[in-house]
């Protein structure tokens, strides 16, 4: 079984970033610029966006960090996502989800310029996604085929089947994977056999949001199992995948923490310069 280094990769991602922009900087003297728009006080999502400023800095772009109280209107961020559409030196918007209740995220979503949508949630990038000719791919997903990439683990007629049909990781993820001639299996809450649809995985994604709910019953011998969930169980981060067990049967897996999540931020920081070097 070979353990799939996440960390590692995304610290590779980074450094290469680091180099392209000091050469972006040096040959046409421009600067990415990243803008995190967080709304209230939640305190995960404060942790994620220090988190995405202080890696911004450290790969040499510059970050606005607009920090809004919980009771901002609707109307006020939209005007905030309109200055920052207009500005120049943003290149890349990213509004941290779950915005407070009283507003709507979709009309957010829509008004984010679709070349700034670093996230790639605007529904334009989701169509051309679909279409298979986008240019900001959402990063959760991105990053899990940059992960099989970097393993040498063939993507192209394998048999590969995503565990959650969300809009951030199980849709677009299995849209990636078609892109790269897969033959994809989406399975859901309403799936039925799920063991028996997910035993044919040569490439396994578990995005499914339920501590260790993959087990070794579910996974085919020798397949690549790819971990995206992020619960915590005891104030212990714990994955999808009962790692103790599949690890056993699995041919390459990554970890939780450490696999799939640091490539998120290192994609976010990869769109940025994209969405600057267009
Ligand atoms: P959602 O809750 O939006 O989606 C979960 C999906 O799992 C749904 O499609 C749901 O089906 C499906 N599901 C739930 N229960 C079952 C079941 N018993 N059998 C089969 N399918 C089931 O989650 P997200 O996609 O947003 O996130 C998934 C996980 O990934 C979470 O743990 C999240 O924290 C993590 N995550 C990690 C990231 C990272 O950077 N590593 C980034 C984003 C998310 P249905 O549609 O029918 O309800």
């Amino acid at each position: 079984m070979v353990l799939i280094d996440g960390k590692k990769v995304s610290a590779e991602i980074r450094n290469r970033l680091m180099r392209e922009t000091e050469e972006l900087k040096r040959k046409t003297g421009r600067v990415p610029g990243l803008a995190t728009v967080l709304v209230g006080d939640d305190p995960a999502s404060a942790v994620y966006v220090r988190n995405k400023n202080k890696i911004c800095q450290e790969i040499g772009f510059q970050s606005f960090g607009k920090n809004l109280p919980a009771e901002t209107s609707e109307k006020e961020l939209l005007e905030l996502i309109n200055e920052l559409n207009e500005n120049d030196e943003v290149n890349g918007i990213l509004v941290q989800l779950p915005l407070p209740e009283h507003i709507d995220s979709e009309k957010i979503l829509l008004a984010i310029d679709p070349k700034k949508d670093v996230d790639g949630f605007h529904p334009i990038n989701v169509g051309k996604l679909s279409i298979g000719n986008a240019l900001l791919t959402p990063c959760t997903p991105t990053g899990i085929i940059v992960l099989l990439d970097y393993y040498g683990i063939e993507i192209s007629g394998k048999h590969a089947v995503v565990l959650g049909r969300s809009n951030i990781v199980g849709k677009p993820v299995a849209n990636l994977l078609l892109q790269r001639h897969a033959t994809v299996t989406i399975c859901h809450s309403k799936t039925t056999n799920l063991e028996q649809v997910t035993g044919q995985a040569e490439i396994l994604i578990a995005a499914v949001g339920r501590p260790n709910f993959v087990t070794s019953a579910m996974v085919k011998q020798g397949a690549t199992v790819i971990d995206v969930g992020i619960n915590r169980v005891d104030g212990k981060l714990t994955g999808d995948v009962d790692f103790e067990s599949v690890s056993k049967k699995a041919g390459f897996i990554t970890p939780v923490p450490g696999g799939v999540g640091p490539m998120t931020i290192a994609l976010l920081m990869e769109n940025t310069l994209k969405a600057t070097s267009v």
